[in-house]
């Protein structure tokens, strides 16, 4: 894979619609690395950053895609990038033009993947905490230095999809990158609280009115955080303030499964789902078109939002029901 990046002048990043910390940091430090190997490359997203994601703004050139302004870098590009996902449909209209393309792609993951011939070469490692850390171990296995920028970048990966170093994920090769990372003039806590200490009023707001309607199902088994786009006005949150929401459902007291729906404008339902561990939440979002990890899923539904609900939690009240004593689902898994 080095070999390639080696070979090519011009280079296009990408990752997956609703960027996270992982998918942004990843792009960052990479973005940093080709620049910094005299490449010309850019930052083309599917979607814009998210408010929790602005600060990422002054380190780096993060550009949401515009058919027209992009056609011509497309068009000459030579490499295409893409971080944190295998799929040209978790790539919006981005994805679309993609498709179409002549460059030569190559994917940097971490999630279970499917060979669906979306890329030519893959560095694809599910044991990986972070789609960041793989990127950070690319460079320094080919003997290059990173800077601050760098690894500022990947060092959010670890911190964004490790749950701020609290999830299985969190094990010692992911620690052991972080230290070394923590080496280049970072303070973990000034980025702690650029990436979770700015939270809008607004999205306080939804939070506590999610929480005081919070459902509890399955003789508690299953809590569920229904936000109906009503919310959303009332408060003037915007759908990336329900970031984290699913998180802090999810440590109610002898819940074994989350369920956070929000709808979209559209009508549209966004569904994501947490396990604690017992309950295959990965297999409830693929039966309606979505997917991820076992610990921590999602999907699109149509609504109306009644009835989304209604069909999903039937979905996870069967799967809790699947590891009863001799059910047949597994055990714990890691996240993300
Ligand atoms: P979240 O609930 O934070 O949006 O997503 C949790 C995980 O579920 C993500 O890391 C991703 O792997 C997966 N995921 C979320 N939404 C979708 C979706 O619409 N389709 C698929 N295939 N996976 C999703
Ligand atoms: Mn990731």
């Amino acid at each position: 894979m080095g070999e390639a990046l080696d070979a090519h002048r011009r280079f296009l990043v990408t990752t997956h619609l609703n960027p996270d910390g992982d998918g942004l940091g990843a792009e960052l430090g990479l973005w940093a690395y080709l620049r910094s190997r005299g490449k010309d490359v850019r930052i083309v997203n599917p979607d814009p950053l998210s408010a929790r994601y602005e600060f990422l703004a002054r380190e780096g050139t993060y550009e949401p895609y515009d058919p027209e302004s992009h056609e011509e870098f497309i068009e000459a590009c030579e490499v295409v990038i893409v971080l944190d996902i295998s799929r040209w449909d978790r790539l919006g209209v981005l994805g679309e033009r993609l498709r179409r393309r002549k460059a030569l792609t190559v994917c940097i993951d971490h999630h279970p993947f499917e060979a669906n011939g979306m890329a030519d070469l893959y560095g694809v490692d599910l044991t990986a905490a972070a789609t960041g850390q793989l990127v950070y171990e690319m460079i320094r296995a080919r003997g290059h230095a990173v800077d601050r920028k760098m690894a500022l970048g990947f060092y959010i990966s670890i911190l964004t999809d490790t749950g701020s170093f609290r999830f299985s994920n969190s094990d010692s090769r992911a620690h052991r990158v972080a230290a070394e990372l923590l080496q280049h003039d970072l303070d973990p806590s000034d980025i702690y609280e650029e990436v979770y200490g700015n939270s809008s009023l607004p999205r306080l707001r939804l939070l506590g009115a999610s929480l005081a309607g919070l459902r509890v199902e399955a003789e508690g088994r299953l809590v569920v955080l229904v936000i109906p786009k009503e919310s959303l006005r009332t408060t003037g949150a915007v759908p990336a303030d329900t970031e984290g929401f699913v998180d802090i459902a999810r440590t109610a007291q002898g819940c074994e499964g989350v369920a956070l729906f929000l709808e979209r404008e559209d009508g549209q339902v966004k569904l994501s789902l947490r396990s604690r561990g017992r309950l295959d939440v990965n297999r409830v979002a693929s039966r309606f078109g979505g997917g991820g990890h076992v610990l921590a899923s999602g999907a699109t539904l149509e609504g109306p939002l009644d009835r989304a609900v209604e069909e999903v939690l039937g979905a996870l009240r069967a799967g809790l029901d699947e590891n009863r004593p001799g059910g047949t689902a597994g055990g714990p898994a890691r996240r993300p």
